[in-house]
């Protein structure tokens, strides 16, 4: 049985200290020593030790946490997970009514009002998916290009960051929707800039197939909070698998 939380040391103190720098983390509490009383003690004081900041504690296991990772060695628990809470985004384009966890369509709603202002127009290709329409999507994709191919771009059920109800494909209309030249476009290169502010990772980077186990995908945006995305940022950690230190997760 896993650990329901993990607490993060090294790379994320990383992240600490850059939090601690931006004076939104609570400052270290030295611990006080008693006041020299009036009889010397024959023992000297103990040098005060600086107690430092907490390190962050994330709930990775948790299928509603919205730090929660998915991957082909992190499977949803229970695998028919179903997210609760769920609105219709608006703001972004969303024609065809896709759902989000409530946190998560809120901070896209700001990114959405931000883009739009920046002159950046998107629309919701996908959002929530039940473990049922990720079986039938995943079963197509095995069907037309095999498992060995589809698992690549598609996760299994149960497996998908899109059951949590947190991540969301984005498009703008220009004709490479769910293609790499995504990363090309106007609103690809505005969200890799800047989806980090709003609690939102680009979560299968280039070349990183070996970790996340996907392919580049430039459309795919994760809700993990802002504390996550500002110290990945920070930090330029650009998988969740890493930043969290867990191990690689290229195949099931
Ligand atoms: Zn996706």
């Amino acid at each position: 049985m896993k650990s329901s939380s993990v607490a993060v040391f090294g790379l994320v103190m990383t992240g600490t200290l850059l939090l601690t720098a931006c004076g939104t983390a609570p400052m270290p509490v030295p611990t006080v020593t008693k006041t020299a009383s009036a009889t010397p003690s024959p023992t000297p004081t103990p040098t005060p030790t600086p107690t430092p900041p907490p390190a962050p504690v994330y709930n990775i296991d948790d299928p509603g946490s919205i730090t929660v990772v998915a991957n082909k060695h992190r499977p949803l628990n229970p695998l028919s997970y179903e997210a609760g809470d769920m609105v219709v985004p608006g703001v972004v384009g969303n024609p065809n009514g896709r759902l989000l966890r409530a946190e998560a369509a809120a901070a896209l709603e700001r990114m959405g009002t931000d883009a739009a202002n920046a002159g950046i127009w998107m629309t919701i290709l996908s959002g929530y998916r039940s473990y049922a329409t990720q079986e039938q999507t995943y079963n197509g994709f095995v069907a037309r290009d095999g498992e060995e191919r589809a698992n690549q771009y598609s996760a299994k059920p149960g497996h998908s960051e899109h059951q949590t109800g947190l991540a969301v494909d984005l498009d703008d209309g220009s004709g490479c929707a769910l293609y790499t030249c995504f990363a090309d476009t106007a609103a690809g290169q505005w969200l890799a800039a800047n989806a980090w502010q709003y609690g939102f990772v680009l979560r299968y980077p280039d070349g990183y197939i070996g970790i996340t186990g996907y392919e580049f995908e430039p459309w795919h945006f994760r809700y993990v909070g802002t504390e996550v995305s500002t110290a990945m940022h920070n930090s330029g950690i650009v998988t969740l698998e890493e930043f969290f230190g867990l191990e690689p997760a290229p195949t099931y």
